[in-house]
């Protein structure tokens, strides 16, 4: 009698559902008898158009807002738990409308693919577990008529925990004779879960935490003060490389662990930051499995596997690149963002978030402190520590006691007169790096480029090979003998000679890893030298292994692009070289400078860390430019400075807010065409306190077959922008040979 009445009060409910795949389609649904956990966030399956679909839960409706009793039932939960938290749901809504996206987009960050089509199964396995030993007798009978079940039983009684997994007794092959075992009594088949761990292979030992300096101690205070009393201003802790940043978090984040509290740790591209994920495996090793780890490399097994042991609250600690931030995190207590000011934290395809503002915001959802941690902060959050709304925390000595290293500048306009110059690598740094090898002390050589060498160009005309689909110089890469187009992966034979003028003194120009490793073989015949770059590490935990290798001395001199300027610690470098200083410098893009001074102080760290002291030198065209000559004396505050005052002198970020419109379309006119309409209209809707840019070809004007026509925003918040635009792109009505995309914050402007 009570299921009924039960049954009855809830079949008068509904529920709000958007539908997924359908452009933020929401459908009300009744919720049948027996679907008592449907709620805020479940997943669910709903009849449609006479098949089936699935959705998620938005919210519940009260029974008077319901259409009559005509509303078809749901047809299934497909979680008992819902798989969004309300938090998340908040979150996935606020997002939605500050980066003008579907909320179904934002919900596909939080729940991934493999979760969300509850496709991988949790994987088991069979184990054979001995639970009768048969006498002498028997077992000779056993053996007589059934061999291979004798020789399971013998097996499985050697095993110290008599027990075996079938996959150990011979597979499939071993299923019948241990299923007559189990008939007989001597078996029991079990099934078992396997944890699919992407980091399964390696082993971590325990680290134990370090006695912290002053610096250290005070702000290690300050997290945990704010972690135990739910304070989510977040915290700012500018602290020099080498400063002791990663022990300060480990602690923090063991502190709020044994308060019973999740932690969130984000990080740059996890692939860039072996040895952090690994820093924070050995730290918490005796607590096994408290540590997930969530990266794009993982397999869909793999990434299931860790959502559900973080759901279910096994892995306390959560660590990954932007994306992690909507790990589903159980009492979240803590949030750490490693490198804040990294640009992989913005994602460059729709939905185009920024991971560090969205983890301060879900901070303040869920009462959870927030530690933004930089060498280089980004200057969104220096202003935000000037004004207040930030509590800046600084660390400026190196924890190791040591110096930061000397920087040179070398002018290579004046270098590249001198006779015995290689091109690429100037006289000055050539000995430097022999007096290093002599020493038997470790080189690490920055080129932020891929590639044999740039582009092809001719000497005679100018002339430069370009890709057909995106109008950009095509790269020589050396392996394959072939031009390549970095945007979208068009591959080109490399001409004879050049096809404007046909001369033959067409060649390459430029340098690329590939070519300065030759150069380099050449110079240092007797040197180990290994070339890190985007094409050797293609391999899964390539870049690991590498890296291992060179912490283990088996390597002398390591040449690469940005990769290996993030967060690694040698203590045997002692000297960088940074081979070209200028590339990104001569881009059109308010934050370059913001972006070279971070990348030179960045690499710049990675000398000198052990006992030896460190020297950078730095090869550049430009060598007045504010960012090298602030970053050669280590001075963050003095950039920050300049570089404040010219942003709010031209009104840049962070004294405003910036968003790029695109319109791309196969056909050049129409992409012009739509955009110069648009832009029409939103003139006369748009406040005045919104300037618009003219509507032009975007700086890459032509990009996977399509012309692309842009024009940017700048705004006082954010929020006028996205409204507006994004409504008057909806009223268009584009077809499909036309798309219109808005990036709201934006961080790239090509
Ligand atoms: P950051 O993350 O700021 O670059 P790390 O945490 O990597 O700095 O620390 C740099 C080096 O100093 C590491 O080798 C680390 O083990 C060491 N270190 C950090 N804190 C201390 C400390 N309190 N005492 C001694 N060594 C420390
Ligand atoms: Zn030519
Ligand atoms: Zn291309």
């Amino acid at each position: 009698m009570q299921g009924l009445f039960a049954e009855e009060s809830l079949s008068c409910r509904a529920a709000r559902v958007l539908v997924d795949g359908l452009n933020d389609m929401v459908l009300d649904y009744a919720i049948p008898p027996g679907m008592d956990g449907v709620t805020r966030g479940s997943r669910v399956e709903v009849p449609l158009r006479g098949r089936g679909a699935t959705g998620t839960v938005l919210c519940l409706v009260p029974p008077e807002a319901q259409w009559g009793g005509s509303l078809r039932p749901l047809r299934r939960l497909v979680n008992e738990e819902p798989v969004v938290s309300p938090v998340l749901m908040d979150l996935a809504e606020w997002a939605s409308r500050y980066y003008a996206v579907p909320v179904e987009q934002m919900i596909r960050c939080i729940v991934p693919e493999p979760v969300r089509q509850e496709r991988h199964e949790e994987k088991t396995r069979k184990i054979a577990v001995l639970t009768n030993w048969p006498d002498d007798d028997k077992l000779n009978k056993i053996n007589s008529r059934a061999p291979r079940q004798a020789h399971i039983l013998r097996y499985l009684h050697r095993t110290t925990e008599k027990r075996a997994p079938l996959a150990d007794l011979g597979g499939t092959a071993a299923l019948n004779p241990c299923r007559a075992l189990e008939k007989q009594g001597f078996v029991r088949i079990e099934e078992e879960n396997v944890h699919r761990d992407p980091a399964g292979e390696e082993t971590f030992a325990q680290s134990e935490p370090l006695q912290l300096n002053d610096e250290q101690e005070l702000v290690l205070k300050a997290v945990l003060t704010a972690t135990d009393a739910g304070d989510s201003k977040p915290m700012l802790l500018q602290g020099v490389t080498g400063s002791g940043k990663t022990e300060v978090y480990l602690q923090a984040a063991q502190h709020a662990m044994e308060q019973g509290k999740g932690v969130l740790i984000l990080v740059p591209e996890i692939s860039l930051t072996p040895q952090t994920m690994a820093r924070f495996k050995s730290r918490f090793a005796e607590h096994q499995g408290s540590v997930a780890i969530l990266h794009s490399a993982m397999s869909d097994g793999e990434r299931f596997d860790e959502w559900h042991s973080i759901r279910r609250g096994k892995a306390r600690i959560a660590i990954g690149p932007r994306s992690a931030l909507f790990a589903p995190v159980q009492n979240l207590g803590l949030i750490i963002v490693d490198e804040e000011h990294d640009g992989s934290y913005k994602q460059e395809n729709s939905p185009r978030y920024h991971g560090r503002d969205l983890a301060v915001l879900r901070a303040r959802m869920e009462g959870a402190a927030i530690l933004l941690g930089s060498a280089t902060p980004s200057l969104e959050s220096l202003q935000n520590a000037r004004i207040g709304k930030y509590t800046l925390l600084r660390m400026d000595k190196r924890a190791d006691g040591q110096h930061l290293p000397l920087t040179r500048v070398l002018d290579m306009r004046t270098e590249a007169k001198d006779k015995r110059n290689l091109g690429i690598l100037s006289e000055r740094l050539r000995m430097a790096i022999e007096d290093r090898l002599r020493k038997q002390q470790q080189v690490i050589l920055l080129l932020n480029r891929r590639g044999f060498a740039r582009a092809l160009q001719c000497p005679d005309c100018g002339h430069v090979a370009h890709c057909e689909h995106c109008a950009l110089p095509m790269t020589y890469h050396a392996t394959e003998n072939r031009l390549v187009c970095h945007l979208c992966g068009f591959r080109a034979v490399v001409p004879l000679c050049c096809p404007e003028c046909s001369s033959n003194n067409i060649l390459l120009e430029g340098y690329g890893t590939q070519k300065v490793e030759a150069v380099l073989r050449r110079c240092f015949p007797q040197a180990r030298l290994q070339r890190v770059d985007a094409d050797v590490t293609t391999r899964k935990n390539a870049l690991r292994d590498i890296l291992n290798d060179f912490r283990a001395g088996k390597t002398d001199i390591l040449l690469g692009t940005q990769m290996i300027a993030k967060g690694l610690d040698f203590p045997r470098v002692t000297l960088v070289g940074v081979l070209n200083a200028d590339l990104g410098l001569n881009i059109p893009d308010p934050r370059a400078a913001e972006r070279t001074f971070q990348l030179l102080t960045q690499v710049a760290g990675r000398a000198g860390r052990g006992e030896l002291d460190g020297e950078v030198i730095v090869q550049t065209y430009s060598p007045q430019s504010c960012a090298i000559q602030f970053a050669r004396r280590h001075d963050t505050d003095g950039f920050a400075e300049n570089e404040l005052g010219l942003r709010r002198q031209f009104d840049f970020p962070p004294f405003c807010h910036m968003a790029v419109l695109t319109v791309r379309s196969p056909q050049e006119e129409m992409a012009r065409f739509s955009l110069e309409t648009l832009h029409k209209r939103l003139m006369s809707k748009l406040p005045p306190q919104v300037q618009v840019s003219d509507p032009l070809p975007a700086p890459i004007a032509r990009a996977y077959g399509q012309f692309r026509y842009q024009c940017t925003f700048k705004a006082p918040s954010a929020r006028i922008i996205a409204d507006i635009v994004s409504a008057e792109i909806a009223a268009m009505q584009f077809g499909d040979e036309i798309i219109a995309t808005l990036d709201i914050d934006a961080y790239s402007f090509m």
